[in-house]
């Protein structure tokens, strides 16, 4: 089995289409996306419709998802964010309103667990360091977890010499193996990346061959920015998507 794995497509149109068109999705089983599919971009509508079509995936609930329908406080966003959610709730239909509520927020699917945040805390909670990672080991069962949340790809991982977590960052196009050891893994984010290169990201799981594929793939962010500028959401929201933060 092949799975493609996304998170934070935030509204991000033409990030999410260049993503699904960059991969031949005739070789993937099931896509599994990570949450916050709406918020901060200007096509909030068109992204969950664009999931909703695909043949099989999976999706849990991100913050933004639930803030954006009200099901859970902003108050934590600033205010550009609380700005585009309040954007975003008086766009989303109220199909998409329910498709968003009724989500999950935890996803146990064979060897992996999906959460937008963290095991621990799958709504809120930030896995950034190496020592949030530990404290979210016992907190799933399973060989794998997968995160998002934090726009920004990384592998946690317990060095078995030294029983010490530490993160690595993956590099494009150098395949990971993945034997037996537990991970937790965050693919990035396809519709706002944070980690300074402002390509969409995405990993592809080979489950038989053992591999983890993550790849980079640079989408049309003028049309984005266009879309946002017609939208009138905030500036600092449209020429952040430039610097990849
Ligand atoms: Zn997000």
């Amino acid at each position: 089995m092949r799975y493609l794995i996304i998170s934070d497509i935030h509204g991000n149109l033409p990030a999410f289409d260049t993503v699904l068109a960059h991969v031949d999705l005739d070789c993937i089983d099931q896509v599994w996306c990570l949450g916050d599919v709406v918020g901060y971009g200007p096509c909030p509508n068109e992204c969950i419709d664009r999931l909703r079509e695909l043949p099989d995936y999976l999706c849990v609930a991100g913050n933004h998802d639930w803030a954006a329908i009200e099901r859970i406080d902003m108050v934590e966003f600033n205010p550009s964010a609380q700005t585009a959610c309040r954007w975003t709730n008086g766009r989303l239909t109220s199909e998409n309103k329910a498709y968003l509520e009724n989500l999950p927020t935890q996803i146990i699917q064979g060897h992996c667990t999906l959460v937008h945040g963290s095991p621990r805390e799958p709504i809120w909670e930030y896995i950034i360091y190496p020592s949030t990672a530990q404290l979210n080991f016992q907190f799933f069962s399973t060989q794998l977890c997968f995160v998002g949340h934090t726009h920004a790809p990384a592998i946690f991982r317990e060095e078995t010499s030294t029983h010490k977590f530490e993160i690595s960052i993956p590099v494009p196009n150098e395949p990971i193996r993945i034997d037996d050891e537990r991970l937790i893994i965050n693919p990035g984010s396809v519709g706002q990346p944070r980690d300074g290169d402002p390509d969409a990201a995405y990993m592809i799981l080979d489950q038989e061959e053992k591999i983890l594929n993550y790849q980079r793939v640079s989408y049309d962010i003028e049309l984005t920015q266009r879309l946002m500028m017609e939208k009138g959401l905030p500036e600092s929201l449209i020429s952040r998507l430039a610097f990849g933060w």
